[in-house]
């Protein structure tokens, strides 16, 4: 049974839903599925799963790319509706029909949808049973299939446009989880245009879905909360040995680069002479081109494409305004310069899979759009993939850590960042140029050493500490890094510091007690931030510690709502010269923003993501 369809604008603007389908939803999957798939750039995928407490449903969808308009259909995952692909295909038929921009009630649509529910369920019964005697048939048939079978092959494929309504046309279409050209010949009359002359308007009803928050949604500040969703499985690139790189030294250390030995520290001698790190202004309150790319050019470039207000236009901006001339665009009209691209971003260093899905997406938004006379493909499918990715890196929530803080410590509490990620990435490094920022914004900073597990960590981190003139909250080593960090917390607390660094132990997706023990300390002192750090260097690794650091967090937590990253510390940005492509890659896999950039081995080493400039060098 279908739990529910809905049409609505690319604006957010709920056009129509079923009345007939009166099981209200459970959670919020329409709002899920255009925050965490239509928007994150999946909608080329085929169906989107989601989960809520008492219901798992699946999603499926399609759009009408000229008129703007998406049709989304919920089913229970459990039923495996097979018509309802067809179904979608017939209802986006019928209503592009009586679609009027200036109309918002389609009330006359109820009883065209009615019949087309009825006659995609008896085609769907039909093929059922016609298997299900052909499958015996077939086998012995097998042998003789010749000039038949071509005979059937010839009239699936074809137009279908003289109407014709044979069974291997059906076949095909229902196989195929596409609405054929033979059932557009059945409903060809356009019963739609019909109903609508008979009932002219009638008000409104949207049923549950919430128009202005489906409008907001592009802006809102969220995180994933009440409700899990789990994505189709992503295939996943061979795991490649991650090994820790050993630093060059120059020739002449300067004193502003950051030392990673201390010999006197390392005794755990406490009166050594600190060396003050004042090394000027952090970048990261410097508005600056993070690429190789002159700043004034990449922004100008990119603005120029996607002058067109996002906000103005609704969620999907203006990708799917509509280009005014006459030729459709067609799939395989798309296919070269789609991948162009794709090639283009994995040279970028973008994971294969990811360039992959967004080359879909892209797809899926201009498939049966209408192209102006003089407009080229390839261009039209830049601008696309422009605002695709312009979309995927712009932070959907507030990234803005120094209000956070100035807001937790108005109410008292110590704002507690935990900086998680594999051994060698560059964690305590960039732990302490955050440490470095900060101070700079005269905001008291403790470091918590939780990385009880690798000899040398916590030492590392009294090192920056002590050059920062910095409290460092430690305990040695074999302790349980949970309890470390509620200790620091707590002293935080009764110190009025501000901000708590918490270093962890450099951990490996895969491997399950670390990785346990993190979710453990995440759950017990619920972080303000989870910080992923990454290094820029990846390729397809990006993809794969991501999501099994995301998987495993969620896998392993107690609690039911499990805290996954929030955000992204990208390290070493100044050694990939255009390979940006790792900042795509990660922000794509995880939906979380890229917070940091750490852009060399001085505390003043850390940057703000350029948005607009990445997304020039990607398509560079
Ligand atoms: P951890 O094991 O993750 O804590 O990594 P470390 O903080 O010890 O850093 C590993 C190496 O990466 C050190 O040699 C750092 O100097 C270096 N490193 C960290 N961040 C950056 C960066 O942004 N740029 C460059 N070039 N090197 C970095």
């Amino acid at each position: 049974m279908l739990e529910q369809l809905l049409i609505f604008t690319r604006g957010g603007l709920i056009l129509w839903t079923c009345k007939a389908l009166v099981n209200a939803l459970k959670g919020s999957p329409i709002d899920t599925l255009i925050r965490s798939c239509l928007l994150e750039e999946r909608s080329g995928d085929t169906s989107y799963n989601y989960d809520a407490p008492g219901a798992a449903y699946t999603l499926k969808w399609t759009f009408h790319n000229d008129l703007g308009l998406i049709f989304v259909a919920v089913y229970q995952r459990i039923l495996h509706l097979l018509y309802v692909d067809d179904l979608l295909s017939m209802v986006k038929h019928e209503f592009s029909q009586i679609y009027d921009p200036k109309r918002t009630a389609y009330d006359d649509f109820d009883d065209v949808f009615r019949q087309l529910q009825k006659e995609a369920e008896a085609r769907a019964e039909e093929m059922r049973k016609s298997k299900q005697v052909a499958r015996p048939a077939k086998q012995i048939a097998a042998k003789k299939a010749g000039s038949q079978g071509s005979a059937k092959q010839k009239s699936s494929g074809g137009s279908g446009k003289d109407g014709s309504d044979d069974d291997s046309a059906k076949d095909r279409g229902l196989e195929n989880g596409n609405y054929s050209n033979g059932h557009e010949a059945r409903i060809k009359g356009s019963r739609a245009a019909d109903v609508a002359k008979s009932k002219e308007n009638g008000s409104s009803e949207v049923g549950a879905f919430d128009v202005s928050k489906l409008q907001k949604l592009r802006s809102k500040a969220g995180k994933k909360t009440d409700t899990t969703v789990s994505k189709a499985p992503s295939k996943v690139e061979p795991k490649k040995k991650l090994t820790k790189k050993n630093r060059v030294w120059d020739d002449s250390p300067q004193e502003s680069k950051l030392d990673f030995t201390d010999p006197v520290d390392e005794k755990g001698d406490e009166n050594v002479a600190v060396v003050a790190a004042d090394q000027g202004e952090s970048m990261m309150d410097r508005e600056e081109v993070i690429s190789s790319e002159s700043e004034s050019d990449a922004e100008e470039e990119v603005e120029k494409n996607t002058k067109t207000d996002a906000k103005k236009k609704g969620w999907f901006s203006s990708m799917f305004q509509s280009i005014a001339g006459n030729a459709i665009l067609e799939k395989s009209d798309l296919e070269p310069a789609l991948k162009a691209l794709k090639d283009r971003l994995m040279t970028k260093n973008v994971a294969e899979e990811i360039a992959e899905k967004l080359c879909e997406s892209v797809a899926a938004s201009l498939e049966g759009k209408k192209l102006g006379s003089f407009t080229r493909i390839s261009s039209t499918v830049q601008t696309a993939m422009e605002e695709a990715l312009l979309r995927i890196l712009t932070p959907r929530r507030s990234i803005d850590i120094l209000r956070d803080v100035h807001a937790a410590k108005e109410q008292g509490k110590p704002y507690v960042v935990v900086f998680v990620g594999v051994n060698g990435v560059g964690k305590s490094t960039n732990l302490a140029k955050v440490a470095y920022w900060l101070l700079q914004h005269n905001i008291s900073v403790m470091m918590a050493a939780c990385d009880t597990f690798r000899s040398g960590a916590v030492e590392q981190l009294r090192t920056h500490a002590r050059r920062l003139q910095i409290p460092i909250f430690e305990k040695g080593y074999e302790k349980d890094p949970a309890i470390v960090a509620k200790e620091a917390i707590q002293e935080a607390t009764r110190n009025k510091s501000d901000v708590v660094l918490v270093d962890t132990a450099g951990r490996m997706q895969d491997n399950e007690p670390l990785m346990r023990a993190l979710s453990k300390l995440i759950y017990m002192n619920n972080p303000d931030l989870v910080l992923f750090v990454g290094e820029a260097l990846v390729g397809n690794d990006a993809v794969d510690q991501l999501s099994k650091f995301d998987q495993k967090l969620a896998d392993l937590s107690n609690s039911p709502n499990a805290r996954l990253i929030d955000g992204i510390l990208l390290t070493k940005f100044d050694t990939i010269d255009d390979k940006v492509g790792a900042a795509l890659s990660m922000v794509y896999i995880s939906g979380a923003p890229v917070m940091f950039v750490g852009c060399g081995q001085s505390y003043t080493d850390l940057k703000k993501l350029n948005v607009k400039s990445i997304v020039k060098t990607l398509l560079k």
